[in-house]
């Protein structure tokens, strides 16, 4: 078997892959192909002040929990790093990096092509756990081809160092744009002017609330039961959001009508006349796509832009039962593009493996 990608769901993959050959009489010999130099899949990459928004007790892995983290607030991306290197450690997992795969050919019913930048592999079965950070998604938006300043995305977003008198528009609804913002904010030297601006003014869950309750919600939304407290859109209040909320006034205006060669100009709905702004950057904290590169000469079927996956194991092909996905987001499995939630799509991939591969029902995982 191949995984592909050497993120937090592969690892979370390949941990129920070891328990179930523990089982087998004759192990299911597999590998995980990452195209990354070092362990952490997309947090390698980031911010400098990136944190997570859950505790670490509630950001594992299966089978090994998340050292604690004894700073303050929740742990720094560089913790989680060191967390999925030493887990990759642990299991001795057999991790060859960097490797890419270039593509996914399913035509053969009696093995997997999987090609890769190091050579050809055959594989009985493929798991995709590659992620979103490579696709990054930047929305059409009027004018901003226009546009004369830079614009980035939160991908290319390192830290503030370099906006010191600069006027940038951070654009989005969600966590990344709400941290991205916050981190500017409380930038010293700061940006001229930081204007968050997206479609509805994003909730932030209450200051005791984290990413717990947005597992919880998706956890509920898995089972039919309706939301509660947080729902997947929320925006966690981590420390700095909450620092440059009450002291520097972070909040999100509404998006601008469009931009303008010099800056972006506000519709005003009020009727005083529009209101333009000088701008120097903008800042798309506009979310990602599935990296489904590999897959895609294989002809799935597709809904929402990704593969059809069945209903009853979210993380099998409806096509090719050879084919896994993990860890993509609520196709894949509620919350399962979180540490904590990709445990769930990660053991329903591998279960799923007991039936493709006939195992015999006392050594399927
Ligand atoms: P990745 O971590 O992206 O790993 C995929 C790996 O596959 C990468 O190494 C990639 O380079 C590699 N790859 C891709 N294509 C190929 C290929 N063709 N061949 C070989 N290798 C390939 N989650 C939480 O649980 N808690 C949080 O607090 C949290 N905060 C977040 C804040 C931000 C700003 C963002 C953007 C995300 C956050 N997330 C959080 C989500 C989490 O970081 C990602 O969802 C997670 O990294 C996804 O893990 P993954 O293993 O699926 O993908």
């Amino acid at each position: 078997m191949v995984v592909v990608g050497g993120g937090q769901s592969a690892l979370a993959a390949t941990y129920h892959l070891v328990r179930a050959n523990r089982r087998r009489e004759r192990p299911l010999t597999f590998v995980v192909l990452d195209d990354r130099a070092a362990p952490g899949g997309a947090w390698t990459e980031g911010w400098s002040s990136l944190r997570l928004f859950s505790p670490a007790a509630y950001s594992s892995l299966p089978g090994w929990p998340m050292p604690p983290w004894s700073g303050p607030g929740t742990p720094p991306a560089a913790h989680v790093r060191d967390y999925l290197a030493a887990f990759e450690a642990r299991y001795a997992l057999p991790v060859l990096r960097p490797v890419r795969v270039r593509e996914i050919d399913a035509s053969d019913p009696r093995a997997v092509l999987v090609r890769t930048d190091a050579g050809d592999v055959r594989a009985r079965a493929v798991l995709s756990a590659t992620g979103t950070w490579s696709r990054p998604f930047r929305p059409a938006f009027p004018g901003a081809e226009d546009f004369g300043g830079r614009q980035l995305h939160t991908v290319d977003y390192h830290g503030p160092a370099g906006y010191a008198g600069r006027r940038v528009l951070v654009v989005g609804g969600g966590n990344s744009a709400a941290q991205v913002a916050a981190d500017l904010l409380l930038a010293d030297p700061p940006p001229a002017r930081v204007v968050w601006a997206a479609r509805e003014q994003p909730r932030l869950l209450p200051d005791d609330v984290d990413g717990r309750a947005l597992f919880e919600a998706a956890t509920r939304a898995v089972a039919g039961e309706g939301p509660g407290v947080g729902g997947l859109g929320d925006v966690v209040a981590v420390a700095g959001v909450q620092h440059a909320r009450d002291r520097r006034g972070l909040r999100a205006v509404p998006l601008p009508e469009r931009l303008t060669p010099t800056g972006a100009r506000w519709a005003d709905p009020g009727g005083g006349g529009a209101r333009e702004e000088a701008l120097d950057d903008v800042v798309w904290c506009t979310g990602f796509r599935p990296a489904l590169v590999p897959v895609t000469g294989v002809g799935l079927r597709r809904v929402d832009g990704h593969p059809l996956t069945r209903a009853d194991h979210p993380t099998v092909s409806a096509d090719d039962p050879r084919l896994l996905f993990v860890g993509y987001g609520d196709w894949t499995g509620a919350a399962s593009a979180t540490l904590i939630g990709a445990n769930r799509s990660a053991r329903d991939a591998v279960g799923h493996l007991g039936d493709l591969l006939d195992w015999p029902e006392e050594q399927a995982p």
